[in-house]
């Protein structure tokens, strides 16, 4: 971390403005470079970087201020995140937690006296199947034991300034591949069946396969490709959303490390089927030690002739891929929000419509898609539709990537067919006398045993990517509570009923626990949650209270045990 000089802090501005050029939109990677550098992003740093970008000095300050990664303060040489998202609280967060502040000698929230290490906690960060984990600046570390802690602390003692993004003691835990992950595609293949049919082949052949979005809301793929190919503009955007931050979801992390070019692949289809000259893949800040692979592979294939002006030879067809890090916040995962990150400003979902397949990054025609989507698209050009359509059910074609951690033998990633039932997924990972499932993550629903005949697709029970088993020992309130918890940090409070929603329930639930909670009272929250659903603005606020009703509905008696406590 360097000390701030305002020469070499212009130089630093400049150079960034050089690459991305002098706009808002080049906002994040300059912030994050400021942030990389010096450790916090100083007043005459957001100066700087208003002036060079000619935009406002609380502009800047408006970008900066939304995001958990940026500091306005100076922070300490080590930022230490424990993620305290359920799957790793079920892990035994909490003695980590303890350990860490023993060592330390200060509490969550405070820093080192002598400016070396801070404690924060964090939401999600994407290793539930190997928790507990923790970030320490980009350093990732899983499997975290007391002991380890101790280590992880003298070594940084140790080795200040050699520092490097990284994973340590990481497993990618494919545990079960199907059509997708094991079914052998010849590098490319998919794409170069793209670039032999006229554009509106390409999206027949993706519309003949009912392919459905595989980030969580499931819109038929086909769709929104043939819309922004219709959207007028000059200039239109793929975008790639590898955002994933909902609690218990890291499937996407098996993908973006193990199956890089058929994501790639897959964008640059897209990117021939709407008329796109360019593709971005919105990274989490929290999976920055994956940046540089992807950069790596981007270079291949550029030297490859997969990317860049007439791609595979074909003429008239230029297409390239730039990595954009997100720095922190959940909300960015919904697509508008992600275009306003990207445009260098505070992550806040917009009204829609417009939808971005028609307005959106920098106002132009944009598809936005998850990982999984495109490593689909890829092996539906090369195997066709009815090769993908042999699996799952009428509504939901295909087969899918489950993140599965909590109580179960083994955590990891598996790939079932659409249409598994919650039954036979708890058999295959080893969760048979589970008690719920949580499915969909925090925003998703949870299922009691009762209910486990329950098909995992849109029709159903809708898949999202994450599936969170919950043993018979589980004390479903604190679940709730964690949920809760979760969305009141991560609701950019953008509009009331989300802002003030999730802070009343997180309170709900804790008189709950505490065995306050009147019937009226509860009453009063269900029609809260009720009012939530239809007056938030974007998904978040919809779905925020999913969890928490479903578990007062389906567990009565750990509910209100407490009540007669
Ligand atoms: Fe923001 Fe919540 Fe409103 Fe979504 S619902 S825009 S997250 S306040």
């Amino acid at each position: 971390m360097q000390t701030i000089d305002n020469d070499n802090l212009r130089r630093d501005v400049e150079a960034v403005a050089e690459k991305y050029g002098r706009k808002r939109a080049s906002l994040m990677p300059l912030l994050q470079t400021l942030q990389a550098k010096y450790g916090y992003i100083s007043g005459p740093a957001m100066q700087t970087a208003a002036e060079v970008l000619d935009i406002r000095p609380v502009e800047v300050y408006d970008t900066v201020s939304f995001y958990s990664f940026f500091r306005t303060e100076k922070s300490a040489r080590y930022t230490i995140r424990l993620c305290q998202t359920i799957s790793c609280d079920m892990k035994n967060k909490q003695r980590i937690a303890r350990q860490l502040e023993n060592e330390l000698g200060v509490k969550f929230g405070q820093a080192t006296p002598d400016g070396a290490f801070a404690l924060e906690y964090a939401n999600c960060l994407g290793m539930c199947d190997q928790g507990p984990a923790m970030l320490v600046n980009d350093r990732m570390y899983v499997k975290v034991t007391p002991e380890k802690v101790a280590e992880i602390v003298s070594e940084c003692r140790s080795h200040f300034g050699a520092y490097k993004p990284g994973l340590y003691d990481f497993e990618p835990n494919l545990r079960e591949g199907g059509p997708l992950l094991s079914g052998a595609s010849a590098p490319n293949a998919g794409l170069r069946v793209a670039l032999a049919k006229p554009r509106v082949d390409v999206i027949n052949a993706v519309r003949q396969s009912g392919l459905r979005g595989r980030g969580g809301a499931g819109f038929p793929t086909a769709t929104k490709w043939q819309l922004a190919a219709a959207a007028k503009g000059e200039q239109k955007f793929v975008v790639c959303n590898a955002d994933e931050g909902e609690p218990g979801t890291f499937k996407d992390r098996l993908l973006l490390l193990d199956f890089t070019d058929p994501m790639f692949e897959g964008m640059t289809i897209a990117g021939y089927a709407i008329g796109a000259t360019k593709g971005i893949v919105y990274l989490r800040g929290e999976y920055a030690f994956l940046r540089e692979r992807l950069e790596d592979v981007l270079a291949k294939r550029r030297k490859a002739g997969l990317l860049g002006k007439g791609v595979l030879g074909k003429a008239g067809f230029e297409f390239d891929i730039e990595i954009r890090m997100g720095a922190g916040a959940y909300v960015c995962g919904e697509e508008t929000a992600l275009i306003e990150s990207l445009e260098g400003k505070r992550g806040e979902p917009r009204n829609r419509p417009p939808f971005p397949v028609n307005t959106g990054l920098d106002g132009c025609p944009t598809s936005v898609n998850n990982v999984e989507t495109f490593v689909a698209c890829a092996m539906i050009l090369d195997k066709g539709a009815d090769w993908f359509k042999k699996q799952g059910t009428e509504k939901s074609t295909g087969t899918k990537l489950f993140s599965v951690s909590g109580d179960c033998a083994t955590p990891g990633v598996y790939e079932f067919p659409m249409g598994i039932t919650v039954a036979e997924l708890l058999r295959a990972v080893g969760g048979e006398n589970a008690k719920a499932v949580q499915v969909g993550g925090a925003s998703g629903v949870c299922v009691p045993a009762s209910q486990f005949a329950r098909q995992i697709a849109f029709e159903d029970a809708a898949p999202g990517g994450s599936i969170i088993v919950f043993g018979p020992k589980r004390d479903m309130l604190h679940v709730a509570e964690n949920f809760m918890g979760f969305f009141a940090e991560e609701s950019c409070g953008q509009c009331v009923p989300c802002r003030i929603g999730c802070a009343k329930l997180l309170e709900g639930v804790r008189m709950l626990q505490r065995g306050e909670c009147s019937m009226a009272h509860l009453n009063e929250l269900k029609g809260l949650s009720q009012t939530m659903k239809i007056a938030s603005k974007c998904g978040l606020g919809q779905t925020a209270s999913n969890a928490f009703m479903s578990i007062v509905n389906h567990f009565g008696d750990e509910v209100f045990g407490r009540q007669a406590e």
